[in-house]
């Protein structure tokens, strides 16, 4: 395990309870301060001789790979997508399609850390609040982990793909009368208390593993690092991973360049892109948050300060798109790629067709969209956005009929 300590990203103070979820001294944000002293001895190609996956980059991973929780995570496609990128009307486009994780989302990236983890500390119970996706996940990682597991969802806000898979894994699904961010307060008190170990990416552990995904984009593309990266912001902890990944491979000499990094959210649950409009460090939180795109439906991001330091940082950008545009954006990623995304997670090419129709992001740019989650956790949204199958009799004519007609 690569040597580490966990700082309060606020005050810098160590914090040394494995146990808190906030800082000690000063109720801040915490965040993993990795020795990356060994790598910088390493070239990227040292990596190539495990699989691709999260567990390839174990020496930026907090956690011992020998006792790793792991159903193969990560090492998802890179797809260059010149039909799309022929339709927004700019050169080079990549989807980096984060479904095909073995739950369907990016979140087991993290959960895979996150639950090894919570095995080297030896607690028994688990526990997150959840848009869908988190709970998915975590649930399945528990089971794997033998571990109990419990889930808080919003009551009836969740796509039903993901609330089966908690369910299917033998988690204990709560459904908390509320939304995401009431749920997590609940979660949240749960663990103050000690009733079990909260597995949201309030916890620092979590967001390391989703370092991997812009490990893997940069050894997709060769460490030829693009222009831009975008990708949809809820809780805002995966912007800030990557943002971190980015730090740090900077910091061991194997990028020199950093790419905008450019966060996407739905209008209506848009407090991180509100407060970048208005030139702010700090949000908002949005009460009654609300969108299509469930799950990024989160009013009050934990990790939104985070989120917008990437965002300055790196020169990037942060916008809202409507549900119009991100259905659309969703069938067009379908339609023109055949690839099925969720709809948060068409947030990111929604998001990069109006920053070029507003001039922001320039169409010789060399652009990777991260698509977080698997259309078919949604499948109401998809058949309610979607025409009619066509009724048919039983013959050539009127199959032809229909099909010519
Ligand atoms: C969790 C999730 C997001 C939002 O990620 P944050 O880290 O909360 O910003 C976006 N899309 C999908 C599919 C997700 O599951
Ligand atoms: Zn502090």
């Amino acid at each position: 395990m690569a040597d580490h300590e966990v700082i309060c990203w606020d005050c810098g103070a160590n914090v040394e309870d494995p146990f808190v979820n906030t800082c000690p001294k000063c109720g801040g944000l915490l965040t993993v301060k990795m020795d990356l002293e060994p790598v910088k001895e390493m070239r990227p190609q040292d990596l190539r001789r495990d699989i691709s996956g999260v567990w390839r980059y174990a020496p930026f991973m907090p956690v011992d790979p020998s006792r790793k929780v792991s159903i193969q995570e990560g090492g998802t496609p890179l797809y260059r997508t010149d039909r799309l990128a022929g339709e927004l009307g700019i050169s080079e486009v990549h989807v980096k399609f984060e479904g095909l994780n073995p739950t369907g989302s990016f979140k087991d990236r993290g959960m895979t850390i996150g639950v090894s983890h919570a095995k080297e500390l030896g607690v028994k119970v688990v526990g997150c609040a959840s848009t869908g996706n988190t709970s998915a996940s975590l649930a399945a990682y528990a089971a794997k982990a033998d571990l109990k597991c419990a889930v808080f969802l919003p009551s009836g806000k969740v796509a039903a793909g993901k609330l089966a898979q908690a369910l299917f894994y033998g988690a204990k699904v709560l459904s908390v009368d509320g939304n995401f961010d009431d749920a997590l307060d609940l979660a949240r008190k749960m663990a103050d208390e000690k009733k079990l170990y909260l597995l949201n990416s309030i916890n620092p552990y979590r967001p390391e593993g989703q370092k991997s995904v812009l490990f893997e984009i940069m050894d997709q593309l060769e460490y030829d690092v693009p222009d831009r990266i975008i990708l949809p912001v809820g809780n805002a902890a995966n912007i800030w991973a990557v943002y971190k990944a980015i730090q740090e491979l900077k910091e061991v000499g194997w990028i020199d360049k950093v790419p905008m990094l450019t966060g996407i959210q739905a209008e209506g649950s848009a407090p991180v892109a509100k407060a970048f409009c208005s030139g702010k460090r700090d949000f908002v939180p949005e009460e009654n948050p609300e969108t299509i795109a469930t799950a990024i439906r989160i009013g009050n991001p934990v990790s939104g300060r985070k989120a917008l330091h990437a965002i300055y940082d790196t020169g990037g950008f942060s916008i809202a798109v409507t549900d119009e545009e991100i259905i659309e954006a969703q069938q067009l990623i379908g339609r023109k790629e055949g690839i099925c995304v969720e709809p948060a997670s068409a947030a990111s090419a929604a998001g990069l067709k109006k920053l070029i129709s507003t001039g922001v992001a320039d169409r010789d740019e060399r652009v990777v969209c991260i698509c977080t989650g698997n259309g078919l956790k949604d499948p109401e949204t998809i058949i309610k956005n979607s025409p009619s199958p066509i009724q048919c009799g039983n013959s050539v004519t009127d199959a032809e009929r229909i099909l010519y007609g």
